[in-house]
């Protein structure tokens, strides 16, 4: 929460609340409205079953803190569109892996990208191999596991302030009722943060499939 306000702007509302919801509601992960985040129960226990070094929970709850930022109406509610998903969940899996390494280092780091790397690799047969920019919004495998892969990229690429910039930059000009952003602005704010001779890496990253 700290995180974000910091480097993306003020939380808007007073107050943040979790609740925990039945596991009957089938496929349901956690998903965060505005000031309310829940959480699937079953996830709350995973954390319980977890071997040394997992924590399922905190990095469900960074993400899920990070969509009072990016998506679900909260501040930024791209249209539904090609690329919508990159906006609300790739951001979202962004602001996990930066408070992951901050509380953890850099080889905990690494190794969470290498983790969603294999997610993607073994099961890519079945989503496809779509770049992010024109990701199907549904399409999970890209948006949330490719999606982290690529955002540690760039990460690599220009580093965590000046990513952090940019997202705050789009977050300033197409938060709602602003005009809602595509991934065409946010790749438009990163090469606005960052030297041309990035220009060209930041496009792969987000138009490579
Ligand atoms: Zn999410």
């Amino acid at each position: 929460m700290l995180y974000c306000e910091t480097n993306f702007g003020k939380y808007p509302f007073k107050t943040i609340r979790f609740a925990e919801i039945s596991s009957f509601t089938r496929g349901f992960a956690a998903t965060a409205y505005p000031a309310t985040i829940y959480i699937n129960e079953k996830q709350f226990h995973l954390n319980l079953t977890q071997g040394e070094g997992q924590d399922v929970i905190n990095e469900l709850a960074a993400h899920e803190v990070s969509h009072q930022w990016w998506g679900n109406n909260a501040q930024m509610s791209p249209d539904y569109r090609e690329g919508r998903g990159v906006l609300i969940e790739t951001l979202a899996q962004y602001t996990q892996l930066m408070l992951y390494k901050n509380e953890y280092g850099k080889d905990k780091m690494l190794e969470m990208v290498k983790l969603y790397q294999n997610m993607y690799d073994s099961e890519k047969a079945f989503s496809g191999e779509e770049p992010l920019l024109t990701s199907d919004p549904n399409n999970s495998n890209v948006i949330y596991n490719k999606g982290l892969v690529k955002m540690y990229e760039l990460y690599l690429l220009i580093g965590e302030e000046k990513i952090n910039k940019a997202l705050k930059n789009l977050l300033a000009k197409h938060k709602f009722p602003l005009q809602p952003p595509t991934t065409l602005n946010l790749i438009q704010e990163l090469k606005m943060v960052s030297d041309k001779k990035n220009h060209i890496k930041i496009d792969a990253v987000f138009k490579n499939k």
